[in-house]
C-alpha cells in the first residue's frame, strides 16, 4: 500500500497550513533551492545534467543523501561526519512516526526495512542492495547499517536479550576486521578496497531481535596474492604480519625486518588498515585461538617466501628450470613454513606428470619457465582462497543463529559495481554480468510492485515501458549459445586457441545478437557488450585460461601431504587414494569453470533476493582523489550513467512521486476543502458535514481522485509532476 510521502522532506506535518502553502507554491512553479531538493524525481526536466547539478548543490551544502524515487543516492563525504551516524540520530529515525519525512538517510532505509519485517502480518524478508564503484562507500554503508540494526534490534526492556544482541552485534562487527584484513587491499581507487562481494543476512527472531547473521562471499580476487597491479598492494593481512609481528614471531615466520618480498609491494606505505592487533583481537573473539592464528600467519609468511622463488630458462626442454640466485633459500623457507618437503615442493613446481595412452602410463615432463611461474602462483592462490573460505566458514559458525532461533532476515548486499576499464577481462565480465542481473531484478521488482500498488489503489495507470536487459543477459548467459557457453565450450574442448580465434568464434556464433557491439577499431582481439550502463570491450586474450582456472592435480596432492595442521585442515586427503596425475584426452573430468560457478552462486543469490522486499542504495564517489568537498562533475556523471540513475528516476517519476495514505492525505490537505470554487459544483454533491466547507469528507480513494481532478485545472502542471526547474 502507498503509505508514505515520497520525497517531501518538509519535516513535521504539524503546521498543515504552511505545508499546504509550500506544496501549492511548488505546484505553481515556485522553485525550491536545489540543495533542498530531497528527491531527484522533482528536478525538471530529469536529465543527467539537472540531476548532476542537484547532487552537486547538495554535496556543496554537506548533504550527502538524496532520494531518487525508490532508491537512495549516497555521496561519499570523504571526511568524518560523526553526527550523521550518531546513536542519537539512529534513535531519531527509529522513533519517528514517519521516518520518510525526515532527511533522506541510510537510516530511513534501515528503519523502513525493519518496520516492514515487523509490521506485516506475513513477515517478509528484506534486502538492501548497496551498489557503486570501488571507493564509493558501499562497505561503509553496510557497516553503518549493521550498527543501526544492532541498536534497533536490541530489546530495550530485557537486559538479557539486550546483552545477546550486543554480543551478536559485537561478533558481527568483529567479522569485519577479519574479512577486511584478508579480503581487502589498497588499490588505485580505494585504500581499503573489498576484493570480494558480500551478502550478509541479519537474522531476526519473532520479536525482531537480532539473533545472528550469516555471510556469503563472492568472487574473491585471489590473483592478487601473486600479482599486484602497479601501485597497488597485496591483501592487507600480509602487511599486517610483516609490520606487526613480534620479535619472536619474526624469527618463527622468517620475517626479519627489512626483508624484501616480491609479493609485498610498497611495504613503506602505511595505512590505518595495517593494524595487526585489531585483526588478532577480532579473530580471538570469534574463537580463532592464538595457536591457530599463529599457524595461519606462518602459512601466509610461507606464501611470501614462495613468491620469491624465481626460475630461469633451462635452455633444454628435457631439463627442469634452474632456480635463480637465492631462490633455493626461498623454496626451503617456504617449504618449512608450509610443512612441505622441500624437494617435493620444488619438483611439483617444475615437473608436470601426465597420464597418457591406453594403459595410462605416467610421464614426467619438465615445465617451461613460464609454466613454473604459473604453477607457483597457482599454489599460492589455491592456499589463499581455501584459507579465505575457511575463515568465512569459521565466522559463520560463530555468528550464525540456530535455525529455530530466527524467523526473518534483512540481507545486506555489498557487491562490486559496474566496471569498465581500458582492459577488461573475465573478472569484469562476471562483475558486469552480476550487475545486469541485479539491474533486471531492480527494474522488474520496482515496476511490478509499483504497478500492483496502483491497481490496488484504483488509480488509472498505463504500463510504463523500460529498458529490458534480458537481451543482454541472453547474450551473456543464455542457452544454447552465449558468451558463457562459448567460453565453457572452449574449456571443455581444451583445444589450444589464440585470442584472435576466440574472437572469431564469438563473433560468428553471436553475430546479429542484440547487445553485441562492434570491436572493429580495437588494437587487441576483443568483443563488445552493450551493457545497460554502457558498452564494455572485453579482451579475449587469457579469457579461456582464466575461466578454466586450472589447478594441476599435483599441487593439490602436494598440499594434502603437508604436515602443517592448518593445511591438513584446508586440504584433507582424498578418501579414495585415486591417482591424481593429470589425465589426458577422454579421461578428463568435466570442468567446473569460473563462469559456471559464478552463475550458480549468482542464481542462488537472486533466488534469495526474489524472496525479499528489496531496497536500493546507490553509492557515488564525488572524486577519485578521495578528497572532501571536491565534486568532479565528469566522474559523477559517468557513475550516474553506469548505474542508470536517470532511467530509475524516470521510472519513479512516471509513477506518482507523492505517495501518501488516504488518511494522511486527508489530514495534510484538509484545508483544500475550503478551496473549491462555488461556481464549479463538484461531482460529489453538497457537503454533508454541515460545517465550514461545502466539500464532502473524502473517505474513498475514488472520491479523492475526483477531488484532485477538480483542483487540477487550476494548476499549471499535473499534480504528480510537481518538480523544481533546474
Ligand atoms: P567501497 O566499499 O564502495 O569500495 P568504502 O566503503 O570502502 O568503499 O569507502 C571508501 C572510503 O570512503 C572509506 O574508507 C572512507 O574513508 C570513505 N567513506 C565512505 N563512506 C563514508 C561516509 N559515509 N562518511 C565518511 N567517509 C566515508
Ligand atoms: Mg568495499
Amino acid at each position: 500500500m502507498a503509505q508514505w510521502i515520497n520525497g517531501h522532506g518538509s519535516g513535521s506535518d504539524a503546521h498543515g497550513g504552511e505545508t499546504l502553502r509550500e506544496d501549492l507554491q511548488e505546484f505553481l512553479g515556485g522553485e525550491a533551492p536545489l540543495q533542498q531538493l530531497d528527491d531527484l524525481t522533482k528536478v525538471n526536466p530529469v536529465t543527467l545534467e539537472t540531476v548532476l547539478r542537484c547532487l552537486q548543490a547538495r554535496y556543496t551544502a554537506d548533504t550527502f543523501y538524496t532520494n531518487a524515487g525508490c532508491t537512495l543516492v549516497a555521496l561519499n563525504p570523504f571526511k568524518p561526519v560523526p553526527q550523521l551516524y550518531s546513536p542519537e540520530l539512529m534513535r531519531e529515525y527509529h522513533a519517528a512516526s514517519q521516518p520518510q519525512t525526515l532527511k533522506p538517510h541510510i537510516f530511513t532505509v534501515g528503519e523502513q526495512t525493519y518496520r516492514n519485517v515487523r509490521s506485516l502480518i506475513e513477515p517478509v524478508n528484506q534486502s538492501i542492495v548497496v551498489s557503486g564503484e570501488s571507493g564509493a562507500g558501499k562497505t561503509w554503508t553496510s557497516r553503518c547499517l549493521m550498527k543501526f540494526y544492532a541498536m534497533v534490534a536490541a530489546s530495550p526492556t530485557s537486559w538479557e536479550s539486550h546483552k545477546v544482541a550486543e554480543r551478536i552485534e559485537q561478533r558481527i562487527l568483529n567479522s569485519n576486521p577479519i574479512m577486511e584484513a584478508f579480503g581487502n587491499a589498497c588499490t588505485l581507487r580505494n585504500n581499503n578496497s573489498s576484493r570480494f562481494g558480500k551478502f550478509i543476512q541479519l537474522q531476526l527472531n519473532g520479536a525482531q531481535q537480532m539473533t545472528g547473521a550469516a555471510v556469503q562471499t563472492y568472487l574473491l580476487e585471489k590473483t592478487r596474492v601473486a600479482c599486484q597491479a602497479p601501485n597497488e598492494r597485496n591483501f592487507h593481512i600480509f602487511y599486517q604480519i610483516y609490520k606487526g609481528a613480534r620479535a619472536e614471531e619474526r624469527v618463527q615466520w622468517r620475517l626479519p625486518e627489512g626483508a624484501t618480498f616480491s609479493w609485498l609491494p610498497h611495504p613503506e606505505r602505511t595505512l590505518e588498515e595495517d593494524c595487526f592487533e585489531v585483526t588478532r583481537e577480532a579473530m580471538l573473539r570469534l574463537g580463532i585461538d592464538a595457536p591457530t592464528q599463529n599457524n595461519i600467519f606462518q602459512a601466509l609468511a610461507g606464501l611470501l617466501h614462495l613468491g620469491n622463488t624465481r626460475f630461469a630458462d633451462s635452455g633444454n626442454e628435457a631439463q627442469p628450470c634452474p632456480l635463480v640466485d637465492n631462490a633455493q633459500c626461498s623454496v626451503r623457507t617456504s617449504a618449512l613454513l608450509l610443512g612441505l618437503p622441500e624437494d617435493h615442493l620444488l619438483e611439483t613446481l617444475r615437473i608436470r606428470t601426465i597420464r597418457a595412452g591406453r594403459d595410462q602410463q605416467v610421464f614426467r615432463k619438465p615445465c617451461s619457465q613460464a609454466e613454473c611461474d604459473t604453477r607457483r602462483d597457482c599454489l599460492a592462490k589455491l592456499v589463499y582462497a581455501r584459507l579465505f573460505d575457511w575463515l568465512v566458514s569459521v565466522i559463520n559458525s560463530s555468528i550464525c543463529a540456530t535455525p529455530d532461533s530466527w524467523t526473518t532476515f534483512i540481507g545486506l548486499l555489498d557487491v562490486y559495481g559496474f566496471e569498465s576499464f581500458p582492459n577488461n577481462s573475465l573478472e569484469q565480465l562476471c562483475i558486469n554480468y552480476a550487475n545486469e542481473k541485479l539491474q533486471q531484478h531492480f527494474v522488474a521488482h520496482y515496476l511490478r510492485a509499483q504497478q500492483e500498488e496502483y491497481a490496488v489503489e484504483g488509480l488509472e495507470w498505463s504500463f510504463v515501458s523500460y529498458q529490458d536487459n534480458q537481451p543482454c543477459l541472453d547474450l551473456i548467459e543464455g542457452s544454447p549459445v552465449s558468451i558463457c557457453s562459448l567460453l565453457n565450450e572452449e574449456c571443455r574442448l581444451n583445444r589450444p586457441s589464440s585470442a584472435a580465434q576466440l574472437q572469431t568464434r564469438i563473433e560468428s556464433a553471436l553475430t546479429g545478437r542484440a547487445r553485441l557491439g562492434r570491436a572493429r577499431l580495437s588494437p587487441d582481439p576483443s568483443f563488445v557488450v552493450l551493457h545497460y550502463a554502457g558498452p564494455v570491450r572485453y579482451r579475449t586474450a587469457g579469457l579461456v585460461e582464466k575461466n578454466k582456472d586450472p589447478v594441476p592435480p599435483e599441487l593439490t596432492r602436494l598440499l594434502q601431504q603437508s604436515q602443517d595442521p592448518l593445511l591438513k585442515l584446508l586440504f584433507p586427503a582424498d578418501p579414495e587414494e585415486k591417482s591424481q596425475e593429470e589425465p589426458s584426452g577422454q579421461n578428463r573430468a568435466p570442468v567446473l569453470t569460473v563462469v559456471s560457478k559464478f552463475k550458480a552462486s549468482l542464481e542462488q543469490l537472486l533466488q534469495v533476493l526474489h524472496g525479499t522486499t528489496p531496497h536500493y542504495i546507490r553509492c557515488i564517489k564525488p572524486n577519485s582523489q578521495a578528497q572532501a568537498q571536491i565534486f568532479h562533475r565528469e566522474e559523477v556523471l559517468s557513475q550516474l550513467e553506469a548505474c542508470g540513475l536517470v532511467e530509475t528516476i524516470h521510472i519513479s517519476a512516471a509513477g506518482f512521486p507523492i505517495r501518501v495514505s488516504h488518511q494522511n492525505f486527508l489530514e495534510r490537505y484538509k484545508l483544500l476543502r475550503r478551496l473549491r470554487p462555488a461556481t464549479a459544483p463538484g461531482p460529489h454533491g453538497p457537503c454533508p458535514d454541515g460545517g465550514h466547507s461545502e466539500w464532502p469528507p473524502c473517505t474513498e480513494p475514488a472520491m479523492l481522485r475526483g477531488l484532485l481532478q477538480d483542483i487540477l485545472p487550476a494548476l499549471p502542471a499535473p499534480l504528480h509532476c510537481g518538480r523544481t526547474k533546474v
